[in-house]
């Protein structure tokens, strides 16, 4: 069979003038772009990017401007609207506007805002759906976010609020309660409260837990930990953001899938990490 035979035709949207898309660069690595992000990249005017975006993403679009309008959590919110109201003022001025943010615009990424402001304003908008950390993160790592053997829901959650501040209204038991696997963004500052209000609801403190920081870049690094030992570890360890951290048993698999330190050559460290035997061919 032929290699590397040239990829179907396919009519790609036009990104027109006076428009926004706004776009997932899913969470660092070029590879994880999707097909519409690269179509977008090729015809912007301007990229406005987040500080989560890899620099590197931006060599995709050379001939746009690139504003960089980073916000890490904690500013105030008035930042976000500054940064909504510039994307109508460039859509006004007749730009091809690319907003261009970490993993998918919609999970803890203010894409929402964003869009809204835009439509209130009467910006045609398109959005791009990219890959989330929480997701594609924890597959970098070996970490698969459902397992047939662990968990038949899976709990995204944020580590704070709007203002910074631990997640205050977050109801910790009905979290802990309702699902085995739970993947917690921006969760490094309030680590400590965390873990507490998840062992105060009743979680083990043996229960494993991996911190991924940077995934997907070549900066990533992962922690296996426990719910125990978590904060110790991460200052130890000298961890820091951005992290996905994942709470559950599916983190035990990584011993089976940490396919980047076997593709280094390293032997898998189980093969049967959750003690079930080999997985069902079928059913
Ligand atoms: N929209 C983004 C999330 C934005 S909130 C997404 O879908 O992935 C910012 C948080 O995302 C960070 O604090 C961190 O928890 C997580 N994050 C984003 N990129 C990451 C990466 N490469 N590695 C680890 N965590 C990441």
């Amino acid at each position: 069979m032929e290699h590397n035979v040239p990829l179907p035709a396919h009519t790609w949207p036009t990104l027109e003038p006076g428009w926004v898309w706004l776009c997932g660069a899913g969470p660092g690595d070029p590879g994880l772009l999707t097909m519409h992000a690269v179509n977008a990249l090729r015809q912007a005017d301007v990229v406005i990017y987040d500080a989560l975006v890899q620099e590197t993403i931006l060599e995709w679009a050379p001939q746009a401007e690139h504003i960089y309008a980073g916000k890490r959590g904690g500013k105030p919110s008035a930042k976000q609207r500054d940064i909504s109201l510039r994307l109508v003022d460039l859509a006004r001025a007749g730009k091809r506007v690319l907003r261009l943010k970490g993993g998918d615009p919609f999970v803890f990424g203010r894409g929402g805002e964003e869009a809204q402001t835009l439509v209130q304003h009467d910006v045609p908008v398109r959005i791009i759906p990219g890959i989330s950390a929480g997701i594609g993160g924890l597959a970098y790592a070996g970490i698969p976010v459902t397992h047939r053997d662990v968990n038949q829901s899976v709990t995204f959650v944020t580590g704070h609020d709007q203002s910074g501040n631990a997640t205050g209204s977050l109801n910790w038991q009905a979290i802990s309660d309702g699902s085995q696997v739970l993947v917690i963004y921006m969760g490094m500052k309030h680590i400590a409260h965390i873990t507490s209000e998840l062992l105060r609801a009743g979680r083990q403190p043996s229960e494993p837990v991996a911190v991924v920081t940077s995934a997907t870049t070549d900066d990533q690094r992962v922690l296996e930990t426990t719910l125990g030992s978590i904060v110790d570890d991460i200052t130890a360890a000298g961890m820091s953001p951005p992290a996905i951290v994942c709470v559950g048993q599916s983190v035990l698999m990584r011993q089976v899938l940490d396919w980047q330190s076997q593709a280094a050559g390293i032997a898998p460290r189980n093969l049967d990490p959750l003690g079930r035997g080999r997985p069902a061919e079928s059913a």
